[in-house]
């Protein structure tokens, strides 16, 4: 019998919440994706790139194009002055990214720092490159990291941290003293870092997103990870890319070449021609989302559920407590089949889950679902 490297692990909760919400017919604010087209431009492009014949392997880094308008925009939107041949990479879709950094720097024993809750990813990869994931606690009501608690969690086998932020599931956002600190703390400490930023342009209220790419020490330390998928709503096309120094790229970049070799070429082609034409279409979604986040949470205000509204991501927590003492994970299924409405339950995010009742609601959706899924909600 075949002794599994990953005993403890199934099939993800959101590819299980999304068959259930499609074998119940229940509106899906599970998994996160959105349920509306992105730019029509951008999907045009792909036809025709692949039309055109641009269908054969990309180069092994990226299509230097594509790094290119990359390396433009984070000059042009972050301010941050980056090599495009040796310091971006594109990959297919973040989470190869995060596991390639994780595998190109983690060794057996070695300790990386993860922030519960945290994504789903992060674990396993750390357990498969032989490490020891040592579990943190994000606080249990702003899920802000308590930059005390991760130092003192910090050990002489301690290789790595994971941050990521506009986070998920919470929708928490790092602050610039937050970045600040990690800055001091990975420049005493000498540790790298994986920063998943994926989520970078869906913050709301007026807030800043802080890149770990904006502070020197973290400059120098950090592997900071995006997604098209979100940015450009096709998360389907798996696309994302990598932001490291040379030295951290060319480690990443030797896994990186025997776990997909490359990214599809057709998708970046399309890519870099929608970034070279709309610069600036990233910036227009905040507004976007926050208008649907905002609906979403205004419909729920007859509801008993409690919200905070989320910071950033796509992904709005609710706090089911004074509907039900079920723990979220039966909660969840039982409302995809009797209310018409999945969610994610927040204790799969956690090692050791903390007594409270939260289910993510991913507000991606168009707003006629949106309103339909909170009218249900609010019936309960
Ligand atoms: N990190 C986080 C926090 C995410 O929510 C996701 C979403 N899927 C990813 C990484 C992976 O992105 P991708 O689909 O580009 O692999
Ligand atoms: N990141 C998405 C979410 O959190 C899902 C990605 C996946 O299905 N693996 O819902």
């Amino acid at each position: 019998m075949l002794e599994s490297k990953l005993p403890a692990v199934g099939t993800t909760i959101f590819s299980h919440m999304s068959a259930l919400a499609s074998e119940c017919g229940a509106l899906n604010l599970s998994q996160g994706f959105p349920d509306f087209p992105a730019p029509e431009r951008l999907r045009q492009a792909l036809a025709r790139q692949a039309l055109e014949g641009h269908n054969q392997y990309a180069p092994m880094a990226g299509l230097p194009a594509l790094r290119e308008a990359i390396a433009g925009q984070l000059a042009h939107h972050r301010g941050v002055v980056c090599d495009a041949d040796t310091e971006i990479t594109v990959l297919p879709g973040a989470t190869e990214a995060i596991y390639c950094a994780i595998t190109a720097c983690v060794s057996a024993g070695d300790e990386v720092i993860l922030l519960d809750p945290c994504y789903d990813s992060y674990r396993p990869a750390v357990l498969l490159a032989g490490g020891v994931p040592v579990h943190v606690p994000l606080d249990p009501v702003t899920f802000m990291p308590n930059w005390a608690r991760i130092e003192a969690a910090i050990s002489r086998r301690t290789r790595m941290l994971v941050i990521n932020s506009p986070h998920n599931p919470t929708g928490a956002a790092l602050a610039r003293e937050d970045l600040e600190t990690l800055n001091r703390l990975v420049a005493r400490h000498g540790l790298l870092v994986v920063s998943d930023e994926v989520y970078e342009y869906l913050i709301y209220d007026g807030r800043t997103h802080h890149s770990a790419l904006q502070f020197d020490a973290l400059r120098a330390a950090t592997f900071a990870v995006f997604s098209f998928g979100k940015t450009y709503g096709v998360t389907g096309w798996k696309t994302g890319y990598c932001v490291a120094p040379p030295a951290l790229t060319a480690e990443l970049r030797k896994i990186h070449q025997y776990v997909c070799f490359v990214a599809v070429t057709p998708v970046q082609q399309a890519l870099a021609e929608f970034m070279r034409a709309e610069p600036d279409y990233p910036l227009t979604l905040a507004a976007r989302y926050q208008h649907k986040r905002d609906l979403f949470n205004r419909a729920l205000a007859g509801s008993a559920l409690r919200l905070t509204p989320s910071a950033g991501s796509y992904f709005q927590l609710l706090d089911y407590a004074a509907l039900s003492d079920s723990a979220d994970v039966q909660l969840c299924e039982a409302w995809t089949r009797e209310v018409g409405v999945a969610s994610i339950p927040v204790s799969v995010f956690y090692q050791q889950p903390p007594a409270q009742r939260l289910l993510r609601f991913c507000f991606a959706k168009q707003d006629a679902v949106l309103q339909q899924a909170a009218e249900r909600l609010c019936k309960i």
